[in-house]
């Protein structure tokens, strides 16, 4: 074999057994039993985990104008921190700009990934306009390998057609594309705004109530109905208040092919970081909820109406995010997570006993899996499955330090935290691509993972 690892605590949804693992051309190939290979790696008193699945990154540039909105990182960076941090598989929001058509998008960040990124990725092209060639390149986009689509209910766009966006639902039903919905409502955030500028709150610290809870709330029972009419596999994405996850369950109880995915930053920190003097650098959409918000979602872990954590990674400088021109509407959403994604999750969620190993895997990198077409090739370990793989040292403590990691984000949410639980080596379909916090993978390395249409887990 190329590649054994040895000892390990082999860590999949199912349970954690000390075996050792064979790899060879770029696979698992046997667990246990008699094994040599030419390189060996000691795992012993270490983890060994399926690599991480983010299905939920943004790393292209949505829009045209040159200069006109930027996000810190790209294919590279991005997905150096992913490696850095465990993160094997990425998916990327994938928008098409004015004038242009779903598949042209598509083809771009496609093409932008196969030159440039370090990690494997899949792409969720983001349906803007649900015309006919709309409703046409969900299925033709389905059938190039890519079933699953973004639509984003707090774009005002969404309340001009809701019927034609439903009607994209039923076709993405019908070919097997799970539908990943972003769930705010934008005429509630409008109105907010509004009234908050009539009043004169103009700093800030009062963004999370430009997008407050009853937005998420009204947004998530009308995907849940669409889901609900239009038999589409819906997986909404960030949630992160009780009242979004209480219909989510009640949906769930219904049977309807409904996933939640929530962020990190709901599961470790509230709003009263926005009373902080630079507390526009926690501005995500949705913003931080209340600590009820935070537990409650942490027992949608525990019980299953949480299906996974990914990280919406959308960073910028912090210049950028505490950029005093803008009022509390227009602040810039999104931050670096890639890198602390699976570190944060293990120190908070399985360190403190909050979950089980199993579960941590389940919710970085198995459900994503199943739910977007990949399993098991990816999300697990076993004979037949890419060896993307992550030795993991539990008793590792680093203090993060957004600044020096590999994000172009000059800063993390977590900055200062104390963090037990990292990798010590990443590996990606049998290389070994990171070590430590050094990436060794170039750019060009990585492939698209093909897809299946969604089938119910
Ligand atoms: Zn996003």
């Amino acid at each position: 074999m190329e590649l054994v690892i040895r000892g390990g605590k082999v860590a999949t949804a199912h349970g954690v057994v000390v075996t050792d693992v064979g790899i060879d051309g770029g696979r698992v190939v046997q667990l246990g039993g008699t094994l040599s290979g030419t390189t060996e790696l000691d795992a012993t008193g270490r983890f060994v985990l399926p690599g991480g699945v983010d299905a939920h990154v943004h790393l292209t540039d949505p829009y045209s104008g040159p200069g006109e909105h930027s996000w810190a990182d790209d294919f590279t960076t991005g997905t150096r921190a992913a490696l850095a941090g465990g993160v094997t598989t990425v998916g990327n929001m994938s928008f098409h700009r004015r004038g242009e058509q779903m598949l042209d998008g598509l083809e771009r960040d496609l093409a932008d990934a196969k030159a440039n990124s370090l990690a494997d990725y899949f792409m969720h092209p983001v349906l803007l306009e649900p015309d006919e060639v709309g409703l046409a390149q969900i299925v033709e986009a389905a059938a190039l390998g890519h079933p699953s689509i973004k639509v984003f209910l707090s774009f005002k766009r969404f309340d001009r057609n809701v019927d034609r966006f439903l009607k994209a639902m039923r076709v993405a039903a019908a070919a097997g594309v799970v539908v990943a919905i972003h769930c705010e409502d934008a005429a509630i955030m409008g109105c907010c705004g509004e009234m908050l500028a009539e009043q004169g709150l103009t700093e800030h610290r009062h963004y999370p109530e430009t997008r407050p809870v009853e937005a998420e709330r009204i947004a998530t029972e009308r995907a849940i109905g669409f889901c609900e009419i239009s038999g589409a596999p819906t997986y909404v994405v960030h949630l992160s208040s009780q009242a979004a996850l209480d219909a989510c369950r009640r949906g769930r109880a219904r049977n309807l092919p409904l996933y939640v995915e929530t962020r990190p930053i709901y599961l470790y920190l509230n709003r009263d970081r926005f009373d902080e003097p630079d507390g526009a650098k926690y501005a995500g959409a949705p913003p931080l909820r209340l600590d009820a918000d935070r537990d409650a979602i942490w027992a949608g872990i525990n019980d299953g109406s949480v299906a996974t954590v990914c990280t919406d990674h959308a960073p910028w400088s912090l210049a950028k995010k505490l950029d005093p021109s803008l009022g509390p509407s227009e602040l810039r959403q999104g931050m670096a997570e890639l890198e602390t994604l699976m570190p944060m999750l293990w120190s908070l969620g399985v360190a403190t006993g909050r979950i089980s190993v199993s579960r941590f895997v389940e919710m970085t990198s198995t459900n994503a899996a199943k739910l977007f077409g990949m399993y098991p090739q990816k999300g697990c370990i076993a004979p037949g499955s890419d060896a993307d793989l992550v030795i993991w040292d539990p008793n590792e403590t680093r203090v993060i330090d957004g600044g020096s990691m590999h994000s172009n984000a000059d800063y993390s949410p977590y900055d200062g935290w104390s963090v037990t639980g990292w990798p010590t080596h990443t590996l990606s379909r049998g290389e070994i691509v990171a070590e430590g916090s050094r990436v060794m993978a170039e750019p060009g390395r990585a492939i698209c993972v093909p897809r299946r249409p969604f089938e119910r887990p």
